[in-house]
């Protein structure tokens, strides 16, 4: 495959030496998780012993401090190698809202043991069952007391929650009033998970279609010190905000890999599949459903560069971003499809691999963000039209 030339470096080193890592979990390692729907434990302390999680940590707090563009050159590698980064991607970018908000006691304390893996910081806990996509209608409250602050609500779809040290949390510290703009009166705090456990804090797993860790969690008067706010009382919802464009780039890097692998496995079979008397990909009912996929993906992949770009310059590249994560899922969810479709019967079955990684890429329709979010993004931010909502 060629690949798109840029601005963004193309860190081939770095993307030989995570492909030699991915080699030792093939197929049938991510199949047996899969079939258990437990967590990947050895990958994910393997890539947090090399140091491949906390890229994006500076040097002085013990990462590596390389740019957003280097994260995705990794999370894209990891997807197009047939591995999966939702176990552990969150530990990558979650940090970046206490790097830049953070106070730096919290970050001397903090950021050395989430760069060394002392310290996981993998949960994130914003949506809520009843609000949605709507982060302003949450309900989960936190009050003070003293110098603590008393949590009570409930989040939902919080992934890695049983496999994480501290949670980011967004919660209500003002409750709403008539004249305050919803997203005002939010904070964010970050939560020591392991104190917290059965002392206010209820873990709930949910199965999904793709193997996840995602939950349900429960505060039940859970009691946080006021010094564990993350920057200033009521700022959350910005903070947070700030942190979006990343992690939607991020995640189209995945989408990228993800489409790259589809791409690769469904143009070998369709070269050494031969029925009629010939190989399948010779008919052109075959040919360009995969071609256009590709295309798909190469503009795609464009466009995850130019976000990168403009962010690396020092942007907000809200366009960009959401641009980048929309067709990046969509191109990676349409090479599954044709994957599956060129596989045939194949396509179902568990050890060819496609059938699992079709129901993982599907994911990236609706979260981190929907698709619907991200056109409303555009007509409202880039197009000028009246909000809908
Ligand atoms: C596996 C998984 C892992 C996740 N991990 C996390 C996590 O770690 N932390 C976390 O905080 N969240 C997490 N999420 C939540 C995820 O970010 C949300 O599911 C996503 O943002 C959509 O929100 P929702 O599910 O509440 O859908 P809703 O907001 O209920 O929306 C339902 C549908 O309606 C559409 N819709 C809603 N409003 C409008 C509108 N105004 N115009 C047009 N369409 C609209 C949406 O696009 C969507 O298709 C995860 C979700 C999943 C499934």
């Amino acid at each position: 495959m060629t690949e798109s030339q840029t601005d963004v470096p193309a860190y081939a080193d770095l993307r030989d030496a995570l492909a030699k890592l991915c080699a030792n979990y093939p197929g049938e390692y991510w199949r047996k998780l899969d079939r258990d729907m437990s967590y990947p434990t050895e990958f994910v302390d393997e890539l947090t012993d090399a140091g491949w999680l906390s890229i994006l940590i500076p040097e002085t707090y013990g990462g590596s401090g390389l740019p957003l563009s280097a994260a995705a050159a990794v999370m894209e590698e990891m997807h197009a190698q047939g591995c999966n980064g939702g176990a552990c991607h969150a530990q990558m970018y979650t940090m970046g809202t206490l790097l830049r908000h953070g106070s730096d006691k919290q970050k001397q304390t903090y950021l050395p043991k989430i760069a060394s893996g002392e310290l996981r910081l993998q949960a994130f806990g914003v949506t809520e069952p009843t609000s949605g996509t709507d982060t302003g209608a949450l309900k989960t409250t936190a009050v003070r007391d003293g110098d603590e602050f008393v949590i009570n609500g409930q989040k939902i779809w919080t992934s890695r929650a049983e496999h994480s040290d501290l949670m980011l949390l967004l919660a209500r510290t003002t409750p709403l009033s008539a004249d305050m703009k919803k997203t005002h009166g939010l904070s964010v705090i970050l939560v020591d998970m392991q104190k917290a456990k059965n002392n206010g804090l209820t873990i709930r797993p949910i199965r999904t279609m793709m193997n996840h860790a995602t939950t349900e969690v429960f505060f039940d008067d859970l009691r946080v010190p006021v010094e564990n706010l993350i920057g200033e009382e009521g700022k959350g919802f910005k903070y947070i905000l700030t942190g979006m464009n990343a992690e939607r780039i991020l995640i189209a890097a995945e989408c990228i890999g993800d489409a790259k692998w589809f791409i690769e496995k469904t143009t070998a079979y369709a070269k050494e599949r031969n029925v009629f008397g010939r190989p399948i990909g010779q008919n052109q009912g075959i040919q360009f459903p995969l071609a256009k996929t590709y295309a798909n993906m190469r503009a795609a992949e464009l466009m995850v560069k130019e976000a990168l770009r403009r962010y690396e310059l020092g942007e907000n590249p809200g366009e960009e971003a959401n641009i980048a994560k929309m067709l990046a899922a969509d191109a990676s969810f349409e090479a599954a499809n044709v994957c599956v479709q060129t596989h045939g019967g194949f396509g179902f079955a568990e050890e060819y691999d496609i059938e699992r990684k079709f129901r993982e890429t599907r994911l990236y329709q609706v979260a981190p963000i929907s698709t619907n979010l991200i056109l409303s993004y555009i007509s409202e931010h880039v197009l000028g039209l009246p909000r809908s909502y």
